[in-house]
């Protein structure tokens, strides 16, 4: 099995096998309404473009100017989309080096800059705080910064927020009925506790029908530790009589080498989305290339800002395609912890705040997990047990 490093395996199949649901229209024209204010001359300059623009002209059949004109239309689409991209050279002081760090850091658009710190991107861009200021002043200018919403427009979103069984009832009733769609759940815990099975089996469950808490869509999973098993796949779904190998052409999966692969694949994924009813997006694991990248006190600030960037990325994804974004966390030791458990999440504040559900798992006897709700917006804290079995997550 060959993993391919730009992207995800396509599925053998060739459309969706399910009909494609009903779209967040409103969200998606939202968002076409942004995009569609880039400017043609700003994509024409690309370094692509100009690259694409002085190729020799090719064989029989095109003259050179049909085939740069094609090329150049060809390249047109993906760059209106990703219209944030040409934006951010667009602010004052920002020249095509600083942006490209500034993009290197993570900041790939200009409301990821309109909400940073000063500080934080005076040190990624190697520029003075002063200038780092007055940068992040012109991108809350220029940047749609979120205006506000009417609770009734955010009571129609919510309603079609989607719950995504996890295989156990126990653990259902614990998060209110299931994974939900268009927020961030996180499962943190030590090594064992059942995490990637956990994302194994809503890989599974998501593409089953409503009626069986599923979502009747694709998953994309973004697999960082190298934990993804096929093999696994194959037995949740003979467990409940799937055809494995259809449930696998549903499951996209891509490696992340570093932490910067795996943030650009979330854009990948919004790609991908395009083409299929992403339902799902997997993270497994959130942390771990981040803190085996940034290790010391001194690089805490930049990792943490990027760490912020990418689960927003995620949020971002979750809205637009209405999909549950589902991520598993590390633990560690906290010295100072006089009483109680002493082992705390990775990612401190930044992961806390932007998870919307978070459950630590614990091992315990026999096989079983527990499952504790630690942090909820309209839930009470418990705790659930479940079962790791040949056949899956089950009560
Ligand atoms: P982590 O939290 O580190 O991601 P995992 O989700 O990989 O942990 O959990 C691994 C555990 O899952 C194993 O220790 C085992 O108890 C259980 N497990 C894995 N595969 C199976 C299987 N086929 N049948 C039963 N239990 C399994
Ligand atoms: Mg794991």
């Amino acid at each position: 099995m060959a993993w391919c490093l730009g992207g995800f395996r396509a599925p053998r199949v060739s459309g969706p096998p399910y009909p494609r649901p009903p779209r967040l229209r409103v969200l998606r024209e939202a968002d076409l309404g942004k995009v569609f204010i880039s400017k043609p001359a700003l994509v024409t300059s690309s370094p692509r473009a100009r690259r694409l623009k002085f190729r020799p002209p090719p064989g029989p059949g095109l003259t050179g100017r049909d085939r740069v004109g094609t090329d150049v239309a060809k390249l047109a689409t993906p760059e209106v989309k990703t219209k944030e991209k040409a934006d951010i050279g667009d602010l004052p002081g920002v020249g095509p080096a600083t942006a490209e760090k500034l993009r290197e850091a993570g900041y790939r658009d200009l409301l990821s800059i309109a909400v940073a710190a000063p500080g934080e991107l005076a040190e990624v861009a190697d520029l003075g705080e002063a200038v780092a200021m007055k940068v992040i002043n012109a991108a809350r200018q220029l940047a749609d910064v979120g205006g506000f919403e009417t609770g009734d427009v955010i009571m129609e979103r919510r309603a079609q927020v989607g719950k995504l069984t996890t295989g156990s009832k126990a653990l259902d009733e614990l998060l209110g009925g299931g994974v939900e769609t268009q927020s961030i759940t996180e499962f943190y815990g030590e090594f064992g506790s059942g995490k990637t099975q956990i994302m194994h089996q809503l890989a599974v469950n998501v593409q089953r029908p409503k009626d069986d808490g599923g979502l009747e869509g694709h998953v994309v999973i973004i697999d960082t530790e190298n934990t993804f098993r096929p093999e696994r796949i194959t037995q949740m779904a003979e467990a409940l009589d799937l055809d494995a190998k259809e449930v696998l052409t549903r499951i996209h999966v891509a490696r992340a080498f570093n932490s910067h692969h795996q943030m650009l694949l979330v854009e990948k994924a919004t790609e991908l989305a395009r083409e299929y009813p992403v339902r799902l997006l997997v993270i497994d694991s959130l942390t771990a290339h981040f803190r085996a990248e940034y290790v010391g006190r001194a690089t805490l600030a930049n990792r943490q800002g990027k760490l912020n960037t990418f689960m927003h990325d995620c949020l971002r994804f979750g809205d637009l395609n209405n999909a549950a974004i589902a991520v598993t966390n590390q633990v560690h030791a906290k010295p100072d912890a006089f009483f109680g458990d002493p082992t705390r999440p990775v990612g401190g504040h930044v992961v806390g705040h932007t998870a919307t559900f978070r459950l630590y798992l614990r091992k315990s006897k026999g096989g079983r997990r527990i499952a504790r709700l630690i942090d909820s917006p309209h839930l009470p804290e418990g705790e659930a047990v479940i079962n790791v079995i040949e056949d899956g997550i089950r009560d």
